[in-house]
């Protein structure tokens, strides 16, 4: 089944009696219990599928859960407390029977780096970076440092770099490596990366798949060789999602391929639009053709699903530049986040790579000119009429 049709039915109108409802309700309950005893035993010792308590899962959690496996062609899934939860989570799943190293791409989302550098290097074990862009390096640095698992993000943040995620899924396979993919940014509408050979596919549910700025949540999808090991983690640490928040995912993810498809379409124009702006130096998006990666693109994205994240500098201005501009804006939302129906800018420099040195950031070529900009579901004449006059209003 398609996308649109698959966002709208998977999960929902499970219930067996006389009526169904046609949404899965909020189910509020923090533990449930069965007509006999021997039946709870059975649902607690796994033998029969059911629900004992609320932190091993719910039907509005299974609901959930059932959707982001089908839309992501996944074994599993897990609904989590957010996307740092969830990447928790998968890293603790790829990581049980494997050498604790991790090769993470360098190119990563600032508070991913953290979780890295700050949690699990502290606990022994090995974190390395590597640009996953080049796919030599990356074959080098397996050889020589054995991971356990490789994490990369489909669509890297802020610079928009696009891995060739078959190639490296092929490399992890062949270490033994399990490959772990953050694909919020992308979404399933743009490339599924189980079908690619990752192992474990991670969303913040809170940007594109929720998708209006009023739900935090995650979801880490499992392939089969991983599932019951992540069950059994997440049984212990408790990192679940509440059934209130997976039932407002739920209903932000029936729209989800039609609000990205826009953003998608509305991005390409401002991209467009941005490259020919005077008052802008550089316009970083996956569709230029001059793009570094035009050939993974190619190859992984379809014609006019580019996501719709764009990345500009401004020309001849810096930190002061950036703020004129962004208090400029009448209609631009200039908060963290991204991926809602509203279009949102943020300056990586204070804010998502805000930890990270500016040296350190000048290398991962994050200039103090740059913004980001998640293209929302407007018009797009108001998103770039907006735009339009927050530029001039800098130069002049
Ligand atoms: C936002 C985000 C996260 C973290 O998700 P939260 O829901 O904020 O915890 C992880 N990865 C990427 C790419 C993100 O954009």
């Amino acid at each position: 089944m398609n996308i649109h049709t698959r966002a709208v039915h998977a999960g929902d109108r499970k219930a067996a009696g006389r009526h169904v409802p046609v949404t899965t309700p909020i189910h509020a309950a923090s533990s449930y219990f069965y007509k006999d005893i021997e039946e709870l035993d059975r649902v607690f010792g796994g033998e029969q599928a059911g629900f004992s308590y609320a932190r091993y899962g719910n039907p509005s959690n299974a609901a959930l859960e059932e959707l982001t496996t089908e839309l992501e062609s996944g074994h599993g899934s897990l609904a989590c407390s957010s996307g740092m939860a969830a990447l928790q989570l998968a890293i603790q799943t790829a990581l049980t029977d494997r050498r604790k190293a991790v090769l993470a791409a360098d190119a990563l989302f600032g508070a991913t780096f953290n979780l890295l550098m700050t949690v699990f290097g502290p606990l022994g074990v090995d974190v390395r970076f590597v640009n996953m862009c080049d796919l030599e390096a990356v074959a080098r640095a397996i050889d020589e440092q054995k991971p356990g698992c490789l994490m990369m993000e489909t669509i890297s943040n802020p610079m928009l770099r696009v891995a060739d995620l078959d190639k490296i899924a092929a490399l992890a396979q062949a270490a033994g490596a399990a490959l772990i993919v953050d694909n919020t940014f992308a979404t399933p509408l743009l490339v599924k990366p189980m079908e690619r050979g990752a192992s474990l596919v991670v969303h913040s549910l809170t940007k594109y798949l929720a998708g209006h700025g009023d739900v935090m949540g995650g979801v880490v999808v499992s392939d089969e060789p991983h599932f019951a090991t992540m069950t059994a983690l997440s049984r212990v640490t408790g990192p679940a999602l509440g059934p209130f928040e997976c039932f407002l995912a739920m209903r932000g993810i029936k729209t989800f391929p039609l609000r990205m498809e826009r953003q998608c379409a509305n991005a390409c124009r401002v991209a467009s639009a941005l490259s020919v702006n005077a008052n802008v130096e550089r316009v970083y998006f996956p569709q230029d053709p001059a793009h570094p990666d035009a050939a993974a693109i190619r190859r992984l994205f379809r014609e006019g699903l580019f996501g719709a994240i764009v990345s500009f500098e401004l020309k001849g201005n810096g930190r002061e530049g950036v703020f004129r501009f962004m208090n400029a804006l009448k209609m631009v939302v200039p908060a963290t986040s991204l991926g809602d129906v509203h279009t949102m800018t943020l300056y990586p420099a204070i804010s998502s790579h805000r930890e990270i040195s500016p040296k350190q950031r000048a290398r991962m070529g994050i200039g103090d000119n740059l913004v980001r900009l998640s293209v929302g579901i407007e018009a797009a004449e108001d998103i770039l009429a907006d735009l339009d006059q927050a530029l001039a209003s800098i130069s002049s």
